[in-house]
């Protein structure tokens, strides 16, 4: 098949290297900064790129700022409106994170943009990579072992669930918080303490670190005070976060929201999981890859 791939970061170039590997015909363009890749041809425009492609990736994020294509990797800016306008009609089209504007903007070529961001399987993995890179965090940020630290998860999603199995793997005593009685149960059942992450008040004592994977504003000043000293807090939830950072400063609280793990720590890794669920795509809209 032949791939085309605009802009991106690390992750994306990963990509490109692991589709050659794979044996595909793959055209980047908006990739400069990352020097030659081999099996990889550079292209001198997106049209060009974009010729006679099976499929074209976008990057995660596709729009860096409105209009314009995501490009850290490049010397040039880009209108989105330009790299879409350069896709053939019959190539498959996945992108990262899409917005309202970019999809408008791809629907006015006739052309559907599946957003790879949206698929569980990208999700799932994407979860392991970010607790790994919460792990090394809370090894690197605490002066004791996770081994036998009283750990506290607030909440029990993908990060949740797998971040409280590693951390009961590496001896530490877990806490996990859940909204709804179903995963409350499960979390008791998994032999975990747990919280309800609406009745946290009177709760946070005792615990050397918080982890927070819930996306919305549940660590409040009020219940930060709770926290024994020298407890650390570290946030994985994406914006708005979930904790109050300007509190956590006033009360000399050791606080880090810590995103983009998986492209942080494990790039190579975030480049197969993209590449893998670009396949899962490609077999579900064509049986190819
Ligand atoms: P998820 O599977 O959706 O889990 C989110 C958890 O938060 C669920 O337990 C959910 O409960 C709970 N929650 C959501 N809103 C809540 C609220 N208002 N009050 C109480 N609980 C609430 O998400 P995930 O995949 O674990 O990801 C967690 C966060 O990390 C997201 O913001 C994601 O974008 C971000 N993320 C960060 C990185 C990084 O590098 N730091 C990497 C990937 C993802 P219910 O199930 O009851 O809704």
């Amino acid at each position: 098949m032949k791939f085309a791939v605009f802009g991106g970061d690390q992750r994306i170039v990963q990509l490109c290297r692991l589709l050659a590997e794979d044996g595909h015909r793959v055209s980047s363009f908006a990739l400069d900064k990352a020097g030659p890749l081999t099996g990889v041809a550079a292209a001198a425009s997106f049209r060009e790129a974009a010729e006679k492609a099976d499929c074209v990736v976008l990057p995660l994020p596709a729009a860096r700022q409105r209009g314009l294509l995501n490009t850290p990797l490049s010397a040039g800016e880009y209108p989105l409106e330009d790299a879409i306008g350069a896709i053939e009609p019959h190539s498959c089209v996945c992108a990262g994170m899409v917005d309202r504007d970019t999809a408008a903007l791809a629907a006015t070529q006739n052309l559907t943009l599946t957003d790879y961001l949206l698929r569980e399987e990208l999700a799932i993995k994407n979860a392991a990579a970010t607790v790994e890179g919460a792990l090394s965090l809370l090894i690197q940020e605490t002066p004791v072992t996770l081994w036998d630290s009283r750990i506290l998860v607030l909440g029990f999603g993908r990060i949740g669930k797998l971040l409280a199995h590693r951390l009961r793997g590496m001896g530490a005593e877990v806490t996990v918080s859940a909204r709804n009685f179903g995963d409350l149960a499960w979390i008791r059942a998994l032999g975990y303490k747990s919280l309800d992450t609406r009745a946290l008040e009177g709760k946070l004592g005792g615990f050397d670190c918080v982890v927070n994977t819930v996306p919305s504003p549940i660590l409040t000043e009020a219940l930060l005070k709770e926290l024994d000293p020298g407890c650390f807090c570290l946030d994985l939830a994406s914006k708005p976060g979930g904790m109050d950072f300007a509190a956590a400063s006033r009360l000399g609280i050791r606080a880090l929201w810590a995103l983009g793990l998986p492209a942080e720590v494990a790039p190579v890794s975030a480049g197969a999981i993209i590449r893998d669920t670009i396949y899962n795509i490609l077999e579900e809209q064509n049986g190819k890859t």
